[in-house]
């Protein structure tokens, strides 16, 4: 018997994607292998004692993510978490919005194993696909004991849910940690860590799974941005419009560290009068300011699409960190 288990939950993407021709990879159609066939190639046996279990969760480009689908993530990766046999878990997933299922799952999930989403930035049958790498590396590390938490790999660096961005639009290497750093480094099959890894968020884990139970209520959170020429129509129109949802959030994303144009903030201001919580972000997320220019109404750290995420999280939970 085998001394346990490493599940993979397939998503799509690119890692699942065929180009009709596998040189030129521009042009291809994301999520079209299931799991089992991206795994069927690999030479498990030679990089883990540990059992492969694998199962399709969705299959889509993930530019098309939705909150049922991190539902259903959500859901599968408790159960498989609540297992004493699962050593970790790997989730296939596309490049562009990698990042914001990292962070929903770190704020959602006790995972005490590592939990390791994984893409790619050439389909599956480029002449040089970049997935298989990528997901032997994901198996390595989820076998790992001492590793924890969920973080993203990709070209062989492993980066937080709270720091990855994707900053490349073709590169292989497309992710960032920003100042941060990875975490650390997968160099010839062996983990190099860089840095501690991340803690789990116990108190959303204990109301997201509360939440778990019942058929989710997702608040409506958009994001506005902060320009040269900004101005409070957007707002005005999201606070008039007759909705079934009413937008119960707002993220900012402002200028350098948090600023926003005056024209925008009163419109904000006139939402928060009628009860929106608005909270504030910077559109250039690297570089944390100084204290004495640090601006308390600002979240610092966090992209706004993954503010976005937080906030719908508290709004969920009637949970308010952000407040004073
Ligand atoms: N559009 C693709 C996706 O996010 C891009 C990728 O995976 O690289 O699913």
């Amino acid at each position: 018997m085998k001394p346990g288990k490493i599940v993979v939950l397939g998503t799509g993407g690119t890692i699942a994607g065929i180009a009709s021709n596998r040189y030129d990879t521009s042009r291809y159609e994301a999520a079209q292998h299931g799991i089992d066939h991206l795994l069927s190639g690999l030479p498990v046996q030679e990089l883990t004692e540990l059992e492969i279990i694998s199962e399709q969760v969705a299959q889509i480009d993930s530019k098309d993510m939705d909150h049922q689908v991190w539902r259903q993530l959500l859901v599968r990766c408790h159960h498989w978490l609540s297992q004493p046999d699962v050593a970790g878990l790997v989730i296939t997933h596309g490049t562009d919005t990698i990042e914001e299922t990292a962070y929903f799952l770190h704020r959602t999930l006790a995972a005490r194993v590592p939990v390791v989403l994984t893409c790619a930035m050439r389909p599956a049958n480029a002449l040089l696909a970049d997935g298989p790498q990528n997901l032997v590396d994901s198996l390595v590390l989820a076998s790992q004991p001492q590793v924890k938490g969920v973080m993203v790999l990709c070209a062989g660096t492993l980066h937080s849910a709270l720091d990855v961005q994707k900053a490349h639009a073709w590169r292989l290497d497309a992710f960032s940690s920003g100042d941060a750093g990875p975490l650390g480094h997968l160099v010839h099959g062996r983990l190099r860590q860089a840095r501690a890894w991340p803690e789990p968020d116990a108190l959303i884990n204990e109301v997201a799974r509360q939440a778990l139970s019942e058929p989710m209520q997702w608040p409506r959170v958009e994001i506005v941005t902060s320009h040269a020429g900004a101005n409070g129509a957007l707002v005005d129109a999201l606070m008039a419009s007759p909705s079934t949802e009413p937008v119960r959030g707002l993220v900012v994303a402002g200028t350098g560290g948090g600023t926003v144009h005056q024209a925008l903030l009163s419109a904000l201001q006139r939402a928060q009068a009628q009860g929106i919580r608005v909270i504030y972000t910077s559109r250039s997320c690297r570089g944390m300011p100084t204290s004495s220019l640090r601006d308390q109404r600002v979240v610092y750290g966090l992209s706004p699409a993954k503010a976005r995420i937080a906030l719908m999280l508290e709004l969920l939970c009637n949970f308010d960190p952000v407040a004073e």
